[in-house]
């Protein structure tokens, strides 16, 4: 055996925190210990972590991420190494990206070539969901093989994005049929892509080219539209599980907490970047600037209450979840693409590096406590997608850990704190009072001391199970 002990810190979870010495044993947690007890026991660690003064959490849990997602003539530009690795330095044990599958492909084949594309690269463990981007009656069968035997209990599909992965009502409707059946959870990207589109070529005939208009042209009532259809369509398929990503705007909050208040089965996260940036701020910035930001959904303007909504809602579970829906790309030669046209920017903004340290910032800044910072970036999206060993430190589970010093700040920016393989920061120059100290993936030190000290290749693949937050 072969025994670590994180000694003297505040061990935190969802429901409390208490000064406590942890215990590994090889790859999983042995024990929670009063300080000092260890010794007492004659347990003889072969290396001990000095966490006095320091927040013991378990390790975050980022169920929305895109590594190497080809998107509108481009890749993001994190591969599996280079995104795992940067989400270690932010004190990210386990990530869910996504296998997709377009119109006519078969699913079984998209899954085995995105395995193909992560199988030892990881840094740390990585699950996957299943994109349904064609549901056709091959696909709707491979649901059920998913679930039974590859490990992956959750669907996403899209109401926008007509032509590439849209979903028209009936596909959206027999695949929540048939998950409705298995268990499992389905995942909606909520905008109306059929009037967002309308509204892009009428923008784009008038001139309108800027980055700016990625937003207009995406307003909150296509977002709060598409969420109350994918509600009821989710009602009528027998109350199936139903999980809006990404959520921005307040009006969608609000069918989600109807939803809540009703009954139903009805989830929903947001990213730090509706929480942190709007319109305004960001992508209004003069010139081309603007596209760094350009995600979907899109920033929402900072006069309207959304962000402040979107607070509350994490307050009061409404949102139950902060994921990044981290999906990068450069300037140079990706966002570039969509000079003087809009709508061929690639859409997405990298943030799995920061999660941790932003929503920690929510924390200080008196918007959650630091329970919740625990509960919505750890231990709820372990549950909500059946990561059973994950998102807790208690005996038994995988020895993922951030230690987080309270004390220390970190300086989000390209010259600054920066792993992602991006040219820039959408995060440049945000300061955050406490900094990730010591990460650990399966008992293995992953970053301590200002380096990464893990390698790719560490991260397994994790079967999930079914979603135990509603079991
Ligand atoms: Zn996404």
């Amino acid at each position: 055996m072969s025994f670590t002990l994180v000694s003297g810190g505040t061990v935190v979870s969802a429901v409390g925190r208490r000064l406590a010495d942890v215990l590994i044993d090889g790859e999983t947690i042995a024990a929670i210990l009063e300080p000092g007890r260890a010794a007492a026991l004659g347990v003889v660690p072969e290396r001990t972590i000095d966490a006095a003064g320091k927040y013991v959490v378990p390790g975050g849990v980022d169920v929305h991420t895109h590594m190497a997602l080809e998107v509108g003539g481009t890749v993001s530009s994190d591969d599996f190494e280079s995104g795992t690795t940067a989400a270690a330095w932010g004190g990210v044990t386990t990530i869910v990206d996504f296998v997709t599958q377009t119109q006519g492909r078969d699913v079984r084949d998209t899954l085995a070539a995105r395995h193909a594309e992560a199988a030892g690269e990881c840094a740390i463990d990585y699950g996957f969901h299943q994109v349904l981007g064609g549901v056709d009656g091959a696909a709707l069968e491979a649901m059920d093989h998913l679930v039974e035997h590859e490990g992956i209990t959750s669907f996403k599909m899209f109401m926008a994005y007509p032509g590439v992965v849209y979903s028209d009502d009936g596909q959206i409707l027999q695949a929540m049929q048939r998950a409705s059946r298995s268990g499992a959870m389905v995942m909606m990207h909520a905008e109306n892509g059929i009037a967002i589109d309308a509204l892009v070529a009428q923008s784009l005939a008038r001139g309108e080219t800027d980055p700016m208009y990625h937003s207009l042209t995406r307003p909150p009532e296509l977002e709060a539209e598409a969420t109350y259809r994918a509600i009821q369509l989710s009602k009528v398929a027998g109350d199936v599980p139903l999980y809006i990503v990404h959520m921005s705007a307040s009006e969608a909050l609000e069918q989600v907490a109807a939803a809540q208040h009703a009954g139903l089965n009805v989830f929903a996260e947001t990213c730090p970047q509706y929480l942190f940036l709007s319109l305004e701020e960001q992508l209004m910035q003069s010139g081309f600037e603007g596209s760094k930001w350009v995600c979907s959904t899109p920033l929402r303007s900072q006069h309207d209450h959304h962000q402040s909504d979107l607070w509350r809602g994490l307050r009061m579970n409404e949102l139950a979840v902060v994921s990044t829906d981290h999906c990068p790309f450069c300037m140079k030669d990706q966002k570039e693409l969509g000079m003087g046209d809009f709508s061929a920017i690639p859409n997405g903004i990298g943030g799995v590096e920061h999660r941790m340290e932003l929503i920690y910032q929510g924390v200080v800044a008196g918007e959650i406590t630091l329970e919740r910072w625990v509960e919505t970036c750890s231990t709820t999206p372990a549950r909500m997608f059946g990561l059973d060993t994950k998102g807790v430190i208690e005996p038994g589970a995988d020895a993922d850990i951030l230690v987080w010093d309270p004390n220390a700040k970190t300086k989000i920016g390209v010259n600054d704190k920066h792993h992602m393989n991006m040219d820039y920061s959408a995060y440049e120059g945000f300061e955050i009072d406490g900094a990730v100290d010591t990460v650990l993936s399966r008992g293995t030190v992953v970053v301590e001391n200002n380096t990464f000290t893990g390698r790719k290749g560490h991260g397994k693949y994790i079967k999930r199970g079914l979603s135990t937050y509603l079991h």
